[in-house]
C-alpha cells in the first residue's frame, strides 16, 4: 500500500499548482479498480533472480536500490513496493549477490539504477556503484532519480560524492518530469549540480490525465527540458497499476496530441511515445497519425498480439 509522502519542496508548489498536488495527495479515485489493473503490470516480480535485481532484457539489468523516494508519486507503476522502505533496504550483502549474478552473465553491460528513487540513500548507492563500476563486463551506467524534481536540495555534495565514483562508464541520468511548473529553479539548479558529474541527463514522462494530456503542456515542457540541457527520451502511456487507472488518459487522444508534438517540436526535444507493454516485454513505439494503421492491438517482442483498448 503506497504511503502518503510530500516534501518541503512540493508543499511550497502543490498551493500554487493543482497539476502537482494530483501527482502526489492521494484521492479516492485510487479505491476505483478494474479488472485489467494489476499490481506488478511489468512483471518484474517474475524476472527477480536474485533480492533487488530484475533481469528481463539480456544485456542490461536493473537495480532496485532502495523503495524510498522523497515524494510518493500516487501513479508509480512500484506502488505495490515503493514506499515499504524497511522492506527495500538493500545491504552490503545484497549488492555482493547482485554483483555474483552479473558476473556469471557476460552478456550484461549495463546496470541501472532505480527504485525507489537511488538519489535518497547516497551511501548505498556509493558502496553498489564501486562494486558494479569495477565489474569489467559493465559499460554504462544508468540511474533514475525524480529528486531534482520532488526535493531538488537533497542533490547534496554526499549524492555527487556518490555519482563521481563512475569514472570508466558513461553515466547516463534519467530523470522525471511530468509538467512544465516543475522546472523551478532550485529543480534547474539541481540538474546543474548533475550535469556537473554526469555524462548526458535525459527525462522520462508518463501521460497523466488532468496533469499534462495537452499538447500545449507538453510542448511546454519538452521545449523547456531542452533548454536546460535534458533530452526528452519516452513518453509512456500510463500503466494500468492498480490505484492509479484514474491517471490514464483516452489512448486517441494520447496519440493525438503525440503526433502533434512532432509536429511543432524539433527532433531534439519530441520523445518517443511508447506503450510499455502490460508484462514485461518491451516498449513498443505507437504509429502515430501520419500512418493510417489499426491500432486496436500490436504485436510486442515476443510476437503475441496486445490488444489496446
Ligand atoms: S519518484 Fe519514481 S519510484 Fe518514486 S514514487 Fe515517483 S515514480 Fe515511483
Amino acid at each position: 500500500m503506497l504511503q502518503n509522502k510530500l516534501s518541503s519542496h512540493l508543499s511550497l508548489l502543490t498551493k500554487k499548482e493543482p497539476v502537482i498536488s494530483r501527482q502526489f495527495i492521494p484521492s479516492e479515485c485510487e479505491n476505483i479498480v478494474t479488472q485489467s489493473a494489476s499490481e506488478d503490470p511489468l512483471n518484474e516480480e517474475m524476472y527477480s533472480p536474485v533480492r533487488g535485481l530484475v533481469h528481463k532484457y539480456e544485456n542490461r539489468v536493473l537495480v532496485l536500490l532502495t523503495m524510498n523516494c522523497a515524494a510518493y508519486c500516487r501513479f508509480c507503476d512500484r506502488r505495490r513496493s515503493v514506499s515499504e522502505i524497511k522492506k527495500g533496504i538493500i545491504t552490503a550483502k545484497d549488492i555482493d549477490v547482485m554483483c555474483a549474478y552479473v558476473t556469471k552473465h557476460p552478456e550484461i553491460h549495463e546496470v541501472i539504477f532505480s527504485g525507489g528513487d537511488p538519489l535518497t540513500v547516497p551511501e548505498i548507492l556509493k558502496q553498489a556503484l564501486q562494486k558494479f563500476t569495477s565489474l569489467s563486463q559493465i559499460k554504462i551506467i544508468r540511474i533514475g532519480s525524480r529528486l531534482p524534481v520532488s526535493n531538488p536540495l537533497r542533490i547534496t555534495s554526499q549524492v555527487l560524492d556518490a555519482l563521481r565514483v563512475v569514472k570508466k562508464q558513461p553515466l547516463y541520468m534519467m530523470l522525471h518530469f511530468e509538467h512544465p511548473a516543475e522546472i523551478t529553479p532550485e529543480t534547474v539548479k539541481a540538474v546543474k549540480k548533475l550535469q556537473s558529474v554526469s555524462t548526458m541527463s535525459l527525462s522520462q514522462s508518463v501521460f497523466l490525465k488532468g496533469v499534462n494530456d495537452s499538447e500545449d503542456i507538453l510542448c511546454e515542457l519538452f521545449t523547456r527540458l531542452v533548454e536546460i540541457g535534458v533530452k526528452p527520451y519516452y513518453l509512456f502511456r500510463c500503466e494500468p497499476v492498480r490505484g492509479a487507472e484514474h491517471f490514464i488518459v483516452p489512448f486517441d487522444r494520447e496519440v493525438e496530441i503525440a503526433t502533434r508534438l512532432h509536429e511543432r517540436l524539433s527532433g531534439l526535444s519530441v520523445p518517443s511515445y511508447v506503450i510499455d507493454v502490460p508484462g514485461g516485454v518491451g516498449k513498443v513505439p505507437v504509429a502515430l497519425n501520419f500512418w493510417k494503421v489499426n491500432r486496436s492491438s500490436f504485436t510486442d517482442f515476443q510476437g503475441k498480439k496486445v490488444k489496446t483498448a
